[in-house]
């Protein structure tokens, strides 16, 4: 079993949309489990049509709760919490706000009046679709831990993974290389960057290949929409082939690709033998042969 990471240096570069239609190419042929782990901003689901099966909360952490009736007013919380989330409002009342979980408060309250419950920070679901089992998320607002979260879903999709004796995992990762992207390739078998061709697209790269070597992955690039800048996209095959890293392919700029989300589908199935489908075709054929050849 094969896993595959699909990451961008940032969002909108068509990361969901390579992941769709390589999902719809790699279902064709072998058992796959996919997993969704932009959790910021999840949108997989929005061409996957996911039938939830189960759904689970996910908690990280604690947080201080105090008890109005219990509290006697002593501001020992407050001058004990060194992240200020404990303030004193106009009706003499404590409250606490931004907590950061440390636990501190919670042990000196001389009234016993705070409760440290476990924090729920968004829900993950496993989910049926056409493609085959979909791990999923949802961040809360405002919530922190995305890489916990990114974590969590990756280890879910790996255990559907292994139940069912599937040949690939394919992962939609993080955008950016932040936190929650580190956890998205942390130890994955193969990183597939799709890369647009702009200034920012191959700095991203740049940044991308250091991490992929950092984790000792397979670095494999896809050049999406090169057609808007022939120019940059030769000077990001130049930078590949000069760091060793095979460019799989590129693919043209289509509206269709757009058509195809807005209707809930994958460009593969939307336009069978598009330019754009022969071309992820191809990619598709050259991750697998990559991959094996390891
Ligand atoms: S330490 Fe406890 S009793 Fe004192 S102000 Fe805070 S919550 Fe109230
Ligand atoms: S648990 Fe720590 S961070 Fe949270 S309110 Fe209490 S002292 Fe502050």
């Amino acid at each position: 079993m094969k896993e595959l990471v699909i990451i961008s240096g940032k969002g909108g570069t068509g990361k969901t949309s390579f992941t769709a239609a390589l999902a719809t190419l790699a279902s064709r042929s072998a058992k796959a489990v996919f997993a969704d782990c932009d959790v910021d901003a999840a949108d997989l689901h929005l061409i996957f049509s996911p039938d939830i099966r189960s759904r689970e909360f996910f908690v990280s952490g604690s947080e201080a709760v105090i008890d109005e009736a219990k509290c006697v007013s002593c501001g020992k919380c407050a001058a004990l919490c060194r992240f200020d989330a404990v303030r004193r409002d106009a009706d003499d009342v404590y409250r606490v706000s931004g907590c950061e979980g440390c636990g501190v408060c919670v042990s000196y309250c001389p009234a016993g009046a705070i409760s440290f419950p476990l924090r729920r920070c968004g829900e993950w679901y496993v989910s049926d679709t056409r493609f085959g089992t979909l791990v999923h998320a949802r961040l809360d607002a405002e919530a922190e831990n995305s890489g916990k979260l990114v974590s969590l879903v990756r280890r879910e999709a790996r255990s559907r993974a292994e139940e069912m004796g599937a040949d690939w995992i394919i992962v939609d990762g993080a955008p950016g290389i932040g936190c929650p992207v580190i956890a998205s390739v942390t130890g994955a078998d193969v990183v597939l960057a799709v890369v647009e061709p702009s200034l920012s697209g191959k700095h991203d790269l740049e940044r991308v290949m250091a991490l992929a070597k950092h984790f000792k992955s397979l670095l494999l690039v896809a050049v999406n929409k090169a057609d808007i800048n022939p120019g940059l996209t030769r000077e990001i095959e130049g930078l590949c082939l000069a760091s060793g890293v095979p460019v799989l392919g590129s693919v043209s700029y289509d509206t269709s690709v757009t058509a195809a989300q807005v209707v809930g589908k994958s460009i593969i199935e939307y336009e069978e033998r598009s330019a754009v489908s022969e071309s992820l075709r191809e990619i598709w054929k050259r991750i697998s042969e990559e991959t094996w050849k390891r």
